[in-house]
């Protein structure tokens, strides 16, 4: 897996192929564990999805978001059909693959409110959510080349990733897209300093990337505010675990238009991309393990007999300091989560310049 001396335009070996299969196979038999016990003993499939999981997804976004695409087990699923030949490789325009990513954020806005009221609580139905975002996932990656689709269009964890990996610091080999296609533009995989403001020259991506780094930062906060409840009851309860989430968005949104008057795009970018992951944890990290703001939210171990109060204080003040210090306050690295393979067409040009030189080179000798 190391990427020692490997460039963009490289072909991965034979070996490395065989080792990232190999690490896919096992995140995604891991994955198909958790959704076993999500169906058949869901305390224990909520526990690891919710949980451990999830929990662990924004950091390591942060962190190596290029392990994660090329390892995610929806991408596995997702781009096999392309891996067997039978994908039908369709393009999409960059206003399709625009419209893509603002239903993708629309349907993230949507489905975290709804873990107060069904997931968080219910094994089936979140074992039902995740088939069928894999189902959607197959037919994307069956209908359209490489991950225009879904890893870079209808993804709804796509748009999260574009948030938080903005300060990247090791290119990956890309372990699925063999050569490029250029099936999407950018590329975030394999641009150069990827945000979600980067490529907003089409109204649908402008949209998108002002949700996601204006808006959520203030939706995680406002998802803290709202309790689990058992089931949905009515639509007074619906409003309610809709409304702090929104109405959050709308007030970081608005912080994040009026700033955007006064500072750079980029700096503040960064500043509500930390600010975000670090809203998560703040809440995310005493909860799991005992201290939340709401008894036995989101609790995968009591330690509050262990551990002191201060304790809990002291882990979210030092992991809003990493966060801001990774994103924010450290060299502006640039660095795309992957290593773009060669590009296809190229390659083909190349062929043919070659056979026609070789052509000439023998109608030459025959005069
Ligand atoms: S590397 Fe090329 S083929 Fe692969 S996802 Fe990016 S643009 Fe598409």
């Amino acid at each position: 897996m190391s990427n020692h001396n490997f460039k963009s335009g490289d072909q991965l070996s034979q070996r490395s192929i065989l080792v990232w299969r190999i690490v896919q196979t096992l995140v995604w038999l891991t994955g198909i564990f958790i959704l076993f016990n999500l169906i058949f003993y869901p305390t224990m499939g909520l526990h690891l999805f919710w949980n451990v999981l999830i929990p662990i997804a924004p950091a390591l976004f942060v962190v190596a978001v290029g392990l994660w695409r090329n390892v995610c087990p929806l991408s596995t699923i997702a781009l096999f059909p392309r891996h067997m030949g039978i994908s039908k490789r369709k393009k999409l325009t960059e206003a399709q693959t625009g419209k893509l990513s603002l239903i993708a954020v629309i349907a993230l806005l949507m489905i975290l409110p709804m873990r107060h009221v069904i997931f968080d609580e219910n094994g089936l139905a979140t074992a039902i959510l995740l088939m069928s975002l894999g189902s959607i996932s197959v037919i994307a990656g069956t209908l359209f080349e490489w991950k225009s689709a879904w890893c870079s269009g209808l993804c709804p964890v796509y748009p999260v990733e574009k948030l938080y990996g903005i300060n990247n610091r090791w290119s990956l080999p890309n372990a699925h897209c063999d050569k490029c296609y250029r099936c999407v533009t950018p590329c975030p995989d394999t641009t150069s300093g990827v945000s979600p403001l980067q490529s907003n020259k089409i109204i649908y991506q402008k949209i998108t990337g002002l949700l996601m780094v204006g808006g959520f930062p203030g939706f995680i906060w406002g998802w803290y505010q709202v309790p689990n409840y058992p089931g949905i009851t009515g639509i007074g309860q619906l409003i309610s675990i809709y409304m702090p989430p929104l109405i959050g968005l709308t007030v970081t949104l608005a912080l994040f238009l009026i700033l955007r008057s006064f500072f750079k795009e980029k700096i503040l970018t960064a500043i509500f991309s930390a600010a975000a992951v670090s809203c998560y944890y703040w809440f995310r990290l005493p909860a799991l393990l005992g201290f939340g703001t709401i008894p036995g939210n989101g609790m995968l171990i009591d330690l509050t007999g262990i551990l002191p109060v201060w304790s809990m204080e002291a882990a979210v003040f030092a992991s809003t300091l990493f966060f801001f210090w990774w994103i924010v306050f450290s060299k502006q690295n640039k660095i795309s989560w992957a290593i773009r393979p060669a590009y296809a067409d190229k390659e083909n040009r190349s062929q043919i310049i070659s056979g026609y030189q070789q052509k000439t080179k023998a109608m030459k000798a025959s005069f």
